[in-house]
């Protein structure tokens, strides 16, 4: 049988608890402004009050709800009026910064800015960066290996952690604080719940790993005049840079119209006719010599006939307003109603891809309209598809059209926000039958119950 929130606030007299109006009243999901249904949302202050409450729900059968900075777009955080939401915002504590280890231990429910800043201040960098840097958590990030912008330089979460600690179904803490960058010991078992969505683990605390802040970092905004110039680019800067490009941002003709009409202050920086434009960053150890690579850059890629057009950011004021084009993503609203695709395609395929999609979609949705951008450097793409219609299944269809043609590229149907509610269907696209099993073995195993985030990335 479950529990009731009166008899959690019963057992567990110094838990916070949201009940009724307070809890109806949050928010559940990025986009989803329906009141919250959840029975409840529990805040622990603590691991041991966490894992104890934990406890308590699996020996009920409770399902839970982990909610963190609650930004994921796939629908991940959704919850019924049967489950407990258990959230990390009371455990936010920043609680070491080891600059000869070059480690920050934080809390899950950090959220991401607060450790930039608070790491930058020993002239170290966090290098995971995303547009919802406010409000997500570090906790939410390394349950969703989330990606970002400087993914092609340094990785996903999963490259970020060095340790974990984790609240297992049954309550159990499971504590792999590792803080060191080599150890073979025995399975890293953090590894399992990095990218896991919550299904097998609630992190409670990690060890991240840290970098030299670079002194100084170049910002490139150009126009390119077709996407084999853009493939050409990225090896040319990634190569001359000597691997210390840590952006690489491409914004379709259709995407950089869409964010530069009407323009936001003044005209555009760019003319709005380039068929690409790219947003690069490179890192250097000051600023006169990151500067004048960058310049070199440019003016070897010119000669090269990869770049029309172009500008490096002269201050932070104007790097800001080049990243507020690239961030500027609510524009995509001008869509709706319409579905937003997180997807990886293999660079050399992205061609083939998007002719065969674009057609499937044009067959039956002529009067569609689509945006594309995204994390180019790591082959992935945002494509954001009105189709001209605002019935569901319309854009259900249109799913299954965007997503059709991804297995005959070796592509993805999720590149960096993971599977939630909203892909489970899709699933099957991107994994084996026998990865799946496993997925679902390892599920059964560490939550026999299936309390943790009931019905999100698979059915059982
Ligand atoms: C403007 C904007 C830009 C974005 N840009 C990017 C981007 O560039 N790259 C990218 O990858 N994502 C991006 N996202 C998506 C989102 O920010 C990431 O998925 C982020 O990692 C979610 O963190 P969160 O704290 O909000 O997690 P939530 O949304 O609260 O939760 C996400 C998932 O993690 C689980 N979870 C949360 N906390 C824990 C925990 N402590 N233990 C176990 N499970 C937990 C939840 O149950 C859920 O399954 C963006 C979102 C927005 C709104």
């Amino acid at each position: 049988m479950s529990l009731t929130t009166e008899t959690i606030a019963q057992d567990f007299p110094k838990l916070s608890l949201l009940t009724g109006e307070d809890s109806a009243a949050r928010q559940l999901s990025f986009g989803v402004n329906e009141p919250c249904p959840a029975m409840g949302i529990a805040r622990p202050r603590s691991t041991e009050e966490l894992a104890a409450l934990v406890k308590r729900c699996n020996d009920e059968g409770q399902p839970l709800i982990v909610g963190g900075g609650l930004t994921n777009m796939v629908g991940a955080t959704l919850a019924k009026p049967e489950d407990l939401i258990i959230s990390t915002e009371l455990m936010t504590g920043i609680e070491e910064i080891n600059t000869d280890d070059r480690v920050v231990v934080v809390e899950a429910g950090a959220k991401l800015q607060d450790v930039h800043d608070a790491v930058a201040e020993h002239g170290l960098a966090l290098e995971a960066d995303l547009g919802a840097r406010g409000t997500a958590t570090i906790g939410g990030m390394i349950s969703t290996n989330a990606g970002g912008n400087r993914v092609v330089r340094y990785g996903m979460m999963r490259e970020q952690v060095l340790g974990l600690e984790v609240v297992l179904a049954d309550g159990t803490v499971l504590s792999s604080m590792n803080r060191v960058l080599k150890n073979n010991a025995g399975y890293d078992l953090k590894q399992l719940f990095i990218g896991s969505e919550g299904t097998l683990g609630i992190v409670t605390r990690a060890v991240l790993r840290l970098r030299e802040l670079p002194a100084h970092v170049s910002t490139l905004f150009l126009a390119l005049p077709s996407y084999e110039a853009v493939c050409s680019l990225l090896r040319h800067l990634d190569h001359g840079s000597a691997g210390t490009m840590s952006t690489f941002e491409v914004m379709w003709n259709s995407y950089y119209r869409l964010v530069t009409t009407p323009p936001a202050e003044g005209k555009p920086p760019l003319a709005q006719d380039y068929p690409f434009y790219v947003l690069a960053e490179i890192g250097g150890a000051d600023k006169d010599t990151t500067e004048a690579l960058a310049l070199r850059l440019v003016e070897t890629a010119t000669e090269k006939e990869l770049i029309a057009d172009g500008l490096l950011a002269k201050n932070e004021a104007e790097r800001e307003k080049l990243w507020a084009l690239r961030d500027d993503i609510g524009q995509v609203l001008q869509l709706y109603p319409m579905a937003a695709f997180d997807i990886s395609v293999p660079l050399s395929k992205m061609p083939q891809y998007l002719e065969d999609m674009e057609a499937a979609l044009r067959a039956e949705y002529p009067d569609n309209r689509s945006v594309i951008f995204g994390h180019l450097g790591d082959s992935n793409i945002h494509v954001i598809v009105g189709p001209g219609t605002d019935k569901d299944e319309d854009l259900h269809r249109v799913e299954e059209l965007v997503y059709a043609p991804l297995p005959e590229v070796a592509g993805t149907v999720s590149a960096e926000h993971g599977v939630g509610l909203y892909k489970k269907n899709f699933l099957h696209l991107s994994r084996t039958p026998e990865e799946i099993e496993i997925m679902k073995r390892l599920k059964r195993q560490f939550d026999p119950k299936n309390i943790l985030n009931r019905g999100k990335i698979f059915e059982l």
